[in-house]
């Protein structure tokens, strides 16, 4: 037999192969499983030349596959100056960093530093245009709140984005003002942009090195695969791809990445034109870069209340707008289809999945496609008659659980108790039939797998409420959603979310067994070892 051979024995392994749930032994060879079962089937299947590796009694899952999150503008924000309450504990300490930083970034080249929250600081109040000043005079230096709500300046980057004393705050934002009417360099809510847009997109090198940064952290948390669920959002999506090949061709990425290019590339609104899925160069490496879904945006986030509802909130005016008339959005949604995308559509409010369904039900009768498995990603409140719908029209929901644990009383609050505890009814969708994919959104919130799957098991709140408990799901079925889930939802289920013979060797090492443990506990399982295409990628 040739080919390096490693095979792992005394392990519990959970396979989420239903023909062979559990086996404490596998073999890999040129990087997919080679034989999977008790050890002597695998020590019979193999010769003695094999590698051993002995698990020591622990726990194996497939990799973790986040299906919907963010991966370049997770590294982004991984390369920018780290804030967070770990990291500084005042506003000196804020400065004393970002100079540090400063004196090591090319003359003119922004600074910028993530996390910081106000509340931990020692002076309890956010850094001033004054403040940052200090860091650098010379460099345009921006600073975002950990709420990803708030960011602050210095006079560099104020002047670099033309705003001043004259410059009037937009309709939901806010430049704050010192009393002699200058700005403090605090931006709020809307008036974020006015600054952000200032901001030069990375160069191509730079967005690679930040793609290689996601994925390396992404491993540590036992995420084997990732999917990028709107390329082309910052900057053109030939741009980013190009970042990605780049990426892949260093052959130092750590994870598998399926890009999703958002509708305005694919099939543009108000217009006729369609492009294939194999207009996109994304290189000759499938397995570690693909295309997937097409990605559109139909509402906003219950958060902000500009998910779109058939009822309004209860605690504002409104019931949230949807992002496109019902026209357009079928008529790019049957543009795609025929074109042979499969399409992951945002819809959280009930309204705008009620709408996704009416663009899948239109192109399905426009052109039928067995399998087409279109998405809805978030699909937060998705009622009785619209669970049903998509349950006929076979699509996919792909969740956040981590979102209930993280806004969960943003939800209560602005949508009361009862609409609240019936969002992402995951166990109503597993009970009858419909695959359910779990994902993060990451950098949204965490993003830690372990963190999703214990929040999907509790449906409990920061303050501790309960949200529908009937909804819940079992650690197995939790476990089966990001890996088996994710694989059907990314069309891939031929190469993950099992641990089988001829399926990819991605799979994560737990020092404990996340079905056998309370819920609660899930979060403190350390992954003690990733491994992608049978090499090490992450060892703790
Ligand atoms: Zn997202």
């Amino acid at each position: 037999m040739s080919g390096n051979v490693v095979a792992y024995t005394n392990g519990n392994i959970i396979t989420m192969n239903p023909a062979q749930p559990r086996a404490d032994a596998m073999a890999v060879r040129d990087g997919r499983i080679l034989v999977i079962g008790s050890r002597s089937t695998v020590e019979a299947a193999i010769e003695d030349a094999a590698t051993l590796e002995d698990l020591d009694g622990k726990t194996v899952v497939p990799g973790f596959n986040d299906c919907h999150m963010h991966v370049l503008p997770y590294g982004m924000q991984l390369g920018q100056v780290d804030l967070t309450p770990s990291a500084v504990e005042s506003i000196a300490d804020l400065c004393r960093v970002l100079a540090q930083s400063a004196a090591i970034t090319r003359s003119g080249d922004w600074v910028r530093g993530r996390g910081y929250n106000h509340d931990l600081l020692a002076e309890k109040r956010h850094p001033t245009r004054s403040d940052l000043d200090q860091a650098s005079l010379v460099h345009p230096v921006v600073v975002s709140h950990t709420s990803g709500h708030v960011l602050s300046c210095n006079g560099r980057a104020l002047q670099t984005a033309g705003i001043d004393r004259n410059t009037v705050s937009p309709p939901g934002g806010e430049i704050e003002h010192e009393a002699d009417g200058e700005p403090t360099g605090v931006l709020k809510e809307t008036a974020m942009p006015l600054l952000v847009r200032a901001i030069p997109p990375p160069s191509v090198e730079t967005a690679r090195d930040a793609i290689l940064l996601a994925m390396t952290a992404l491993a540590k948390d036992g995420i084997t695969s990732a999917s990028d669920a709107s390329t082309g959002h910052d900057q053109p999506a030939g741009r980013e791809m190009a970042a990605y090949r780049m990426a892949v061709e260093t052959g130092e990425l750590r994870g598998r990445i399926t890009l999703m290019p958002q509708i305005i590339y694919v099939a543009p609104p108000g217009s006729e034109d369609v492009a294939a899925p194999t207009d996109y160069d994304v290189g000759d490496r499938p397995d570690w870069l693909r295309i997937g879904a097409t990605k559109i945006f139909s509402d906003g986030a219950i958060t902000t209340r500009t998910a779109a509802l058939r009822r309004p909130y209860q605690d504002s005016a409104g019931r949230g707008l949807p992002t496109w008339d019902q026209e357009t959005l079928t008529s790019m949604v049957g543009r795609a289809h025929t074109a042979g995308w499969q399409i992951a559509i945002h819809a959280m409010g009930d309204h705008a999945i009620e709408m996704t369904l009416n663009a899948y039900g239109a192109a399905q009768n426009l052109h039928s496609r067995v399998d087409a498995r279109h998405r809805i990603e978030h699909c937060s409140l998705p009622d009785h008659e619209l669970r049903d719908r998509i349950r006929s029209l076979a699509v996919v929901p792909v969740v956040q659980p981590e979102l209930l644990a993280r806004f969960g009383d943003s939800y209560v609050a602005g949508l009361g108790i009862d609409r609240a505890a019936n969002a992402m009814p995951v166990g109503w969708l597993r009970e009858r039939g419909v695959p359910v994919a779990f994902s993060s959104d990451r950098p949204v919130v965490s993003g830690s797998p372990l963190f999703g799957i214990s929040s999907a098991i509790l449906r409990r709140t920061a303050q501790g409420v309960v949200l529908g408990s009937g909804h819940a799901v079992a650690a197995e079925d939790a476990l089966r959603a990001y890996t088996e889930g994710s694989a059907l939802a990314t069309f891939s289920e031929q190469d993950k979310g099992y641990l089988a013979p001829g399926y990819l060797a991605d799979f994560a090492v737990l020092d404990q067994d996340v079905t056998k443990i309370q819920a609660h506990e899930i979060t403190d399982i350390r992954i003690l070892k990733t491994v992608v295409g049978g090499t090490v990628v992450y060892q703790a």
